[in-house]
C-alpha cells in the first residue's frame, strides 16, 4: 500500500513538472543593481523549469512603465530596493495583495506590507562609520548625528536618496515630526560638505580626510571586506563602524523586496518565485552574493557581513514607517537638505 502511494505521488510530481515546463514563464521587472542576482534567477529556472524574462531599470521608471502598460503589462513581479519604492509601487496601484502561507510564515511581519502587496527578502542596516584616528567619541544614536559636537564632520547623501528618506521617516515614527525636523536641521549644520555621491563615496570621504563621520548601508562596507573596493579596502583599518541606537529603537533597517504585479499574467509562477526568494538557499545567497542580511530569521550570514558583529535591529513595522515618507520629504525641503 505504502509503495503504491509512493509511486503515485512520484507520477504526480512528474506530471506537475511537465506542466510547469510547458507553460512556465515569469516576467520580472527589477531595479536591483547587483550582478550577483543572476544566480538567484538561474537557480529558480533550474529548479522549476520556468523561464525568467527580465527587464531591468530604475524603479520609478519601471513603476511608470507598469502603469502605462495597464492591463496589457507582461510584468508578473516587481523587485526593488527600499521601503519607499515598494510603497510608491503600492500607492501607484501596480501591485496586488496575495495569499501565501509560506511568505506569511517565513518573512517576519514587520518586513511585510500590511496588505500583502510587498514582502521584504533582504535587509541592510544604515549605520555610522567614523575615522578611528580622528573621532574618539562617535555618535552612538541617529539623534546624536545632530549634536553640535560634530559640526563640520558628517558626510551623508542627498535627501533625494531613498535610503535617507526612509531613515528620516523612521525617525519621525519613533520621535515625532518636531524632533525629526530639529534633527535634520542639526545634521545639515554638521555636514562636512554638500551631499554628494553614493554610500561608498561617504566612506571614501573618511579615507580621503574630507569626512570624519559617514552614514552608509552595511553592504557597501561588507563588500570592501569581501573584495577590493577602490578607495576603501586598502584603508579599511582606518574606518570604525557602529550600529546606532542600540539602547533605544535599534539600528535602522533598509529593505529590499518585491510584490506581484496587479495584472500578472503568470500569477502562480510569481508567487512561487517570491516563495523561492524566502527559501533558505535564496536567503543565504542574498548574504553571500551581496553582503545583505537575510529577511528570514535563522539563515546564516556570509563572513563579510558576519564580521560586522551582532546588533539590535530596529523592528518597527516598515509598512508603518512608509506612512511618514511624505512628512520626511517635507522636512528635507524645509531644512534645505540638498
Ligand atoms: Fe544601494
Amino acid at each position: 500500500m505504502l509503495k503504491a502511494t509512493t509511486v503515485l505521488a512520484g507520477a504526480l510530481t512528474a506530471a506537475i513538472a511537465t506542466c510547469a515546463a510547458a507553460e512556465g514563464e515569469l516576467n520580472i521587472y527589477s531595479s536591483r543593481h547587483y550582478d550577483t542576482d543572476e544566480q538567484l534567477y538561474s537557480d529558480f529556472e533550474a529548479a522549476t523549469g520556468i523561464t525568467i524574462n527580465r527587464i531591468e531599470g530604475n524603479a520609478d521608471e519601471l513603476i511608470a512603465r507598469m502603469n502605462a502598460e495597464g492591463e496589457n503589462s507582461p510584468a508578473d513581479i516587481l523587485i526593488t530596493v527600499d521601503t519607499s519604492r515598494l510603497t510608491r509601487a503600492k500607492d501607484a496601484g501596480v501591485l496586488q495583495s496575495i495569499d501565501s502561507d509560506v511568505l506569511e510564515s517565513r518573512v517576519p511581519a514587520y518586513l511585510q506590507d500590511e496588505d500583502n502587496q510587498w514582502f521584504g527578502f533582504s535587509q541592510r542596516s544604515r549605520i555610522v562609520f567614523y575615522d578611528k584616528d580622528e573621532v574618539a567619541n562617535p555618535p552612538l544614536t541617529y539623534l546624536d548625528l545632530a549634536d553640535p559636537a560634530y559640526k563640520g564632520l558628517v558626510c551623508i547623501r542627498s535627501s533625494k536618496n531613498t535610503y535617507n528618506q526612509t531613515l528620516l521617516a523612521s525617525i519621525v515614527t519613533h520621535h515625532g515630526a518636531e524632533k525629526a525636523q530639529k534633527w535634520a536641521e542639526g545634521v545639515v549644520a554638521n555636514m562636512a560638505r554638500a551631499p554628494q555621491g553614493g554610500d561608498t563615496d561617504q566612506m571614501r570621504g573618511i579615507v580621503s580626510g574630507e569626512c570624519d563621520i559617514a552614514v552608509a548601508n552595511t553592504y557597501y562596507f561588507a563588500r570592501s571586506i569581501r573584495k577590493n573596493v577602490k578607495g576603501i579596502s586598502d584603508n579599511r583599518d582606518q574606518i570604525g563602524w557602529l550600529f546606532p541606537s542600540q539602547n533605544t529603537e535599534g539600528a535602522h533597517m533598509n529593505l529590499s523586496g518585491g510584490g506581484v504585479a496587479v495584472h500578472a499574467p503568470n500569477k502562480e509562477n510569481a508567487i512561487r518565485f517570491l516563495e523561492y526568494l524566502a527559501s533558505d538557499s535564496a536567503q543565504a545567497y542574498f548574504s553571500a552574493g551581496n553582503d545583505e542580511y537575510p529577511a528570514v530569521p535563522g539563515v546564516g550570514l556570509a563572513p563579510s557581513i558576519a564580521a560586522l558583529g551582532h546588533f539590535k535591529p530596529d523592528d518597527v513595522s516598515l509598512s508603518d514607517v512608509a506612512k511618514n515618507l511624505p512628512e520626511a520629504q517635507k522636512i528635507f525641503n524645509d531644512v534645505g537638505w540638498k
